[in-house]
């Protein structure tokens, strides 16, 4: 339920919503704009009956909120959210571009490859130091070496970096020695967007410990879809991150299990999902044509179709020898394609029409 407040109510009168809304069993979430103060209920409405605030004549309107997820729709709060990163705005209506490797192979691959990914247009540098593999024998990331190597990176570019948190728990190296501190607090302490990974959408626990220790600084986080996840989903796994203290959430797409075997394209590309979550939310919307497709001569296509929907960012997987990455090559681009598709990009941003965005200043 959302209470909106007349114009010209004092600080007394909001208090007596707040308490109401208390002794109803719920929590307020109050958003002061420069024209309105919007109260929202949040907890179990069912038993709380709008004729207890309808009844104060301070109280403009009450109405329920008829989506499962509240805090992330538009019904809630019909404009985007504007998350800042650095120089970037994502949620201003213009795009922006996360690329990088897939995982952090050492200084001597990131560095200069984050200087031909930034020379090329990108904007924030992406990369993996924790990687979530399907086997446990694969290559588990370079864990604390890989967030040191990313760190100096972004010293070095200016570039905002944006990895992933695979968990609270203690990664273990090749050698077999645990790291002293969790993988979450150390990506916490190192990173300036914090990627929740597409097999941990659903670990509640997780969102919630991931929400509840960000909350104070609101650190950015990027949340991607799960495979198999259906939008409601994947829009009430937001909504425990910002039930639990952190509004600045970033939905990210990536393809999910569909109509494809994984012979041609590794996932389905979700590129229907943008308007979607675009209609229904109020949080930006990127998309990751890398593991969409799987495939590097289809990642252009698919990123530039993501954009000419709405998308607000793209976040891209690049690499100098892409036939010798680590980890997921074939889905690579070189520095040189990323260009190109930085560069259409950029054309069809500026032909978007604003309605394809949703409402988004303010
Ligand atoms: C990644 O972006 O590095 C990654 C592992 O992606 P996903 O969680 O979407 O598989
Ligand atoms: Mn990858």
């Amino acid at each position: 339920m959302i209470v909106w407040m007349r114009r010209d109510h004092t600080e007394d009168q909001l208090a007596e919503v707040l308490r109401r809304i208390e002794e109803g069993g719920c929590r307020a979430d109050v958003s002061k704009g420069t024209e309105r103060t919007v109260v929202g209920l949040i907890g179990d409405t069912k038993r709380v009956d709008e004729n207890r605030f309808l009844e104060l004549p301070w109280v403009e309107r009450a109405v329920r909120i008829s989506r499962p997820y509240k805090l992330v729709s538009r019904e809630y709060h019909p404009r985007t959210r504007r998350i800042e990163i650095g120089s970037c705005v994502l949620g201003d209506g213009s795009v922006t571009i996360m690329a990088g490797p897939c995982s952090v192979e050492g200084i001597e691959q990131l560095l200069p490859l984050a200087e031909a990914t930034r020379a090329a247009g990108g904007q924030i540098l992406r990369g993996g130091a924790y990687k979530p593999r399907t086997s446990p024998y694969s290559f588990q990331g370079l864990g604390r070496e890989g967030l040191r190597c990313l760190a100096e990176a972004r010293e070095r570019t200016g570039m905002p970096i944006v990895t992933e948190a695979t968990g609270a728990h203690h990664h273990l190296g090749p050698d077999g020695a645990r790291e002293e501190e969790t993988v979450l607090d150390q990506v916490i302490a190192q990173t300036d967007i914090l990627q929740i990974g597409a097999r941990n959408m659903k670990a509640y626990g997780f969102l919630e410990e991931v929400a509840l220790r960000t909350r104070e600084r609101e650190l950015p986080i990027l949340l991607k879809r799960g495979e198999a996840a259906t939008l409601e989903e994947f829009l009430l796994a937001a909504e425990y991150l910002v039930h639990n203290g952190n509004p600045n959430v970033i939905l990210c797409l990536r393809g999910h299990r569909g109509g494809e075997s994984g012979r041609f394209l590794r996932y389905t590309p979700d590129l229907g999902a943008i308007p979607v979550l675009k209609t229904e939310s109020n949080l930006p919307v990127v998309f990751d044509p890398s593991h969409a497709t799987g495939d590097r001569r289809y990642v252009r296509s698919v990123a530039l179709a993501a954009v000419a929907a709405g998308a607000d960012g793209l976040l891209i997987e690049t690499h100098l020898d892409p036939e010798r990455a680590w980890t997921d090559g074939q889905e690579c681009v070189t520095p040189d394609t990323l260009r190109e598709i930085v560069e259409e990009a950029r054309k069809i941003e500026t032909i978007r029409s604003p309605e394809l965005l949703g409402p988004t200043s303010g």
